[in-house]
């Protein structure tokens, strides 16, 4: 209604992004499993006055660091979060339209049409865990560490084609609260093939980039339990002495089968250099202790 006022029609906003960011307190993607699909908002229309139409709202998808995408129909890997924090457009929101003030010039000054905004796009997508644990566990042949990982591992996660993958190690995550997670990996053979330089459960170790905890395990039965536990410590330091860095916690399993005065006698002769907590799988005894531990120290430094 501006007398010879011309054309005034403001760009539309561009569609919302799906953007993907990393976060340092997720250690799993259990979360995606029952919510898979994720809509942008749409850009708004411009309007009069050349006012420009609001951006659409951008959908930000929180994922644990070492998350790798895939296109869903190549498998071609197209990104991956590695730091806290890091932010990647996984789907970009289409552009908006031109106003029609564009389009005027000295020979068309009233011009009627304006540039349509580009369609919504549609994308699918495999997020996969690169990291594949956060605990390792670490102790002889019947040590009790298959049985524990059952006990407490609410769901077995597809391992993916890694180069670990071969090592078929046992894999349980553990939940902690509906948002809480974490991997425990048993891996089998770790200590029996490590000096022998078939190492490769602790290759799989030297993957976890994280704040790996690894967790001992030593059976109840074997009353000398420091004289084992500094047998697996020489064992990993043999084949990699980073291992050694890690934090470590060292569960006495199988607490079902001593009575408290076997236990009262072990106590003073137990390693000092780590927490030290008593379990039984089998009577649920110290479980729930263990996991909080592992869970506080897996955030420690998170
Ligand atoms: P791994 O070789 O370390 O994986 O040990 P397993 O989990 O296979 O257990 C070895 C043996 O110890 C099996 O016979 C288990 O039934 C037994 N076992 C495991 N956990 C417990 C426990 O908490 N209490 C008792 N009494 N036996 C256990
Ligand atoms: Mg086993």
């Amino acid at each position: 209604y501006i007398l010879k006022g011309g054309p005034d029609g403001g760009d539309g906003g561009r569609g919302g992004h799906i953007i993907l960011r990393g976060n340092k307190q997720m250690w799993t993607l259990i979360h995606l499993k029952y919510n898979r699909h994720f809509f942008a908002g749409h850009g708004e229309n411009g309007s009069k006055n050349n006012s420009s139409g609001k951006t659409g709202k951008n959908i930000i998808i929180e994922v644990p660091m070492g998350t790798v995408v895939k296109a869903a129909n190549t498998g071609e890997v197209i990104m991956e979060i590695l730091n806290h924090g890091e932010e990647k457009i996984l789907l970009e929101g289409g552009r908006g339209g031109l106003g029609n003030s564009h389009f005027k010039s000295s020979t068309n000054q009233t011009p009627r049409y304006a540039q349509a905004g580009e369609k919504e796009k549609e994308g699918v997508f495999i997020l996969e865990l690169k990291l594949l644990a956060d605990v390792g566990l670490v102790g002889f042949p019947n040590a009790g560490k298959s049985t524990f990982l059952s006990t407490v591992s609410a769901a077995k996660p597809k391992i993916a084609n890694y180069p670990f993958t071969t090592l078929e190690p046992n894999l349980g995550i553990v939940r902690v609260s509906d948002y809480e997670s974490f991997i425990i990996a048993d891996i089998p053979g770790i200590i029996e093939k490590a000096s022998e330089g078939k190492g490769l459960g602790t290759r799989f170790l030297r993957h976890i980039e994280r704040n790996a905890i690894l967790l001992f395990m030593i059976s109840v039965e074997d009353i000398q339990i420091r004289e084992q536990y500094d047998i697996l410590l020489a064992e990993l330091e043999k084949y990699n002495p980073d291992l050694l860095l890690k934090k470590r916690i060292l569960a006495i399993t199988k607490s079902d089968l001593a009575n408290e005065e076997i236990i009262a006698d072990m106590c003073p002769e137990l390693p000092t250099d780590l927490p030290v907590i008593f379990i039984s799988s089998f009577s649920k005894s110290g479980i729930k202790d263990l996991i909080g531990q592992l869970w506080k120290l897996l955030n420690l430094y998170a």
